[in-house]
């Protein structure tokens, strides 16, 4: 019997090699297996915790997939791998990729490697900006705060818009600041 789609949040960033092609190869490869909705604007933005790395590019993405939670964080993985990270690099350091698990539908995981919603989604305004973008009335199944309502708690510092949604198709690098040519 097929599953069921699931509508899932997913957050992209990448601060190291090409961040572009970085964030490209994974919306590309998710496609595979996930049929990919909506992806947001992309973002430049400030690095959290530590703050001495380069600047952060950062996007949402919304899927459906038939995948349930722990095989598509497995999936993650690999393509994290594909892209050039490996295991051990320092808590919230550079990487070339970094894919979460926002929200899955409504559903609540609390497993060693796995909790959603996303423990601090609430607290990165990298994350919520170009969630926002894609669904600010979206309930929070927690915290019973639509996206909008978290985001206008925490404001939108260090936050910049880069490039408008579809920047994932273009071919150039038109108005990408800080894109590699
Ligand atoms: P943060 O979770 O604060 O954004 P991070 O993304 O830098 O930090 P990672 O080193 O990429 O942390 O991941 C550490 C582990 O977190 C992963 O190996 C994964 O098993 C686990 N994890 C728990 N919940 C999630 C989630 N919702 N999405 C992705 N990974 C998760
Ligand atoms: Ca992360
Ligand atoms: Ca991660």
């Amino acid at each position: 019997m097929a599953s069921p789609s699931a509508t899932v949040y997913l957050s992209l960033g990448a601060n190291l090699g090409d961040r572009l092609a970085n964030l490209r190869l994974a919306l590309a490869r998710l496609q595979t297996l996930a049929h990919l909705e909506e992806v947001s604007s992309l973002y430049e933005t400030q690095p959290q915790g530590v703050t001495d790395q380069p600047l952060f590019f950062n996007a949402v993405c919304r899927l459906s997939t038939g995948l349930e939670p722990q095989a598509l964080l497995r999936f993650l993985k690999n393509l994290e791998w594909e892209a050039g990270r490996r295991p051990g690099g320092q808590t919230w350091g550079p990487r070339p990729i970094d894919l979460d698990i926002l929200l899955y539908d409504d559903r609540l995981v609390d497993a060693p490697e796995l909790t959603v919603p996303h423990p601090r989604l609430a607290e990165r305004a990298f994350v919520l900006v170009p969630l926002c973008e894609l669904a600010p009335e979206l309930r929070h199944p927690l915290l019973g705060k639509t996206m909008e309502e978290l985001l206008a708690s925490l404001g939108e510092k260090g936050v910049k818009k880069t490039a408008p949604t579809g920047w994932e198709k273009s071919d150039g690098n038109e108005g990408i600041a800080g894109a590699e040519a």
